[in-house]
């Protein structure tokens, strides 16, 4: 006899009463309580380059960004804001825009109000909104644009740009502890502060509570952890979640990975950006593919049909087995702007591709389609299993087309809007 209770998923809950809304047209996107974690990404075109900036915005919502955020930093990318808006509108993107200003932006949100207009949401950096005496005034000019233009603020600390009198303040007040912090530990309190402060000068001068996202960002994976969990105990404003700098490659993506999974396995983080650094070439969309692959690994969220696969090992006889597996995601990945739409659901679809008997079989009778193909040794005959039974199985040279083919009627048949299954 078992003793222990059955074991169960510790599915993270969400967490905020406070829940803000992003929108566009008849687009309202909504951003914490228990709306689902939204994906935010970052245009890297120059913003005067109107036709440039429009077409990553596009590409980037078409890969599953919610909201897209630009650069705002000078008078002519203020200026370009609204055509850049207008060139979606007319590209039948309505994806928010997120205006992100450092330095001028008190000045900029109030000399283009077509910009203000344009834009769905600020991001206001307390750090870089001014020294001194200017710092409150700017920062203030840029929260009453906000109220004036009904938009919605992301209060974004980062710690590149932290407020450094307020740092110098706590340092000040932690020499005078019995026993002082380290220095870690005040810079953490820095962020907070910083971004807690903020958010309440904006409520005092009349901004309402739902109308405020904060960040923190750092660019180290457990200091991340440690300033999210504290800012999270702390407020019940929706938090947008990010390792900034998080580096090219692989690195930036398993450092966003790591520390962003442990966060939204604790229920902490609202919306999420991957800041990866393109690898020459690499499209930007690839920080949204994997903001994307982190959710859906999850199980927060489903936005394109998964593909388990095993890694291949001595018993794969050929590169057949990779190249269907990469042939598969690729179509699967490339048929969901059109299927999204088609074939409500489609996003949950399990496939598997085995390369081997060994799993093969146990595997993708756990998928709703799965094959496997022959390992060293074996027949060479790929079984293909449909919902839990094998279904037929296939031979020959064509077996990668077959099994696509194969994939693409199930989904008619299950998905289609009008299918009775
Ligand atoms: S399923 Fe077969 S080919 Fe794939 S890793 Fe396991 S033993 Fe190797």
């Amino acid at each position: 006899m078992d003793h222990h209770a059955p074991i169960a998923i510790a599915a993270p809950k969400r967490r905020t009463s406070l829940q803000a809304q992003v929108s566009w047209g008849q687009r309202v996107v909504t951003i914490g309580g228990d709306a689902p974690v939204r994906i935010q990404s970052m245009t890297n075109t120059d913003t005067v380059d109107v036709i440039g900036t429009a077409i990553q915005v596009k590409e980037l919502s078409l890969a599953g960004s919610e909201m897209v955020r630009l650069t705002v930093n000078t008078p002519e990318a203020a200026q370009a804001v609204p055509h850049i808006r207008d060139q979606l509108d007319r590209m039948g993107i309505d994806t928010p825009l997120v205006g992100d200003f450092h330095y001028n932006g008190h000045r900029l949100l109030s000399e283009f109000p077509a910009c203000a207009e344009a834009l769905s949401k600020y991001r206001i950096n307390p750090g870089n909104v001014g020294k001194g005496d200017k710092r409150d005034k700017q920062f203030g000019q840029m929260i009453e644009a906000a109220i004036r233009w009904k938009k919605p603020v992301r209060i974004g600390v980062n710690w590149g740009s932290l407020d450094q009198d307020l740092l110098a303040d706590l340092m000040d007040q932690n020499s005078r502890r019995a026993t002082p912090w380290e220095a870690k530990p005040v810079m953490y309190e820095a962020l907070i502060t910083s971004a807690l402060d903020s958010a309440r000068r904006a409520v005092d001068m009349g901004m309402q509570p739902n109308q405020i996202i904060l960040s923190c960002k750092v660019s180290g994976v457990q200091d991340l952890i440690a300033v999210y969990r504290e800012l999270n105990a702390r407020c019940d404003y929706p938090l947008h979640l990010g390792l900034t700098e998080a580096g090219m490659g692989t690195k930036g993506a398993v450092a966003s990975t790591a520390a962003l999974s442990v966060l939204l396995q604790e229920g902490i983080g609202d919306t999420i950006r991957v800041s990866l650094t393109p690898q020459p070439g690499e499209s930007r969309t690839q920080e949204v593919v994997i903001a994307c692959e982190i959710l859906q690994a999850l199980e927060l969220r489903s936005f394109v049909p998964s593909v388990t696969a095993c890694p291949g090992c001595g018993r794969t006889t050929s590169t057949t087995f990779q190249e269907l597996t990469k042939q598969i995601e690729d179509f699967l990945r490339s048929q969901m702007p059109v299927w999204r739409e088609k074939y409500p659901g489609v996003e949950k679809l399990k496939v598997a591709v085995m390369g081997c008997i060994v799993n093969g079989p146990g595997e993708s009778k756990h998928a709703d389609i799965g094959i496997s193909l022959p390992g060293t040794g074996e027949a060479p005959a790929a079984p293909v299993f449909i919902d839990g039974e094998k279904a037929l199985t296939l031979r020959g040279e064509n077996i990668a087309q077959e099994f696509q083919q194969i994939v693409e009627t199930y989904i008619q048949k299950r998905f289609s809007k009008d299918s009775v299954i």
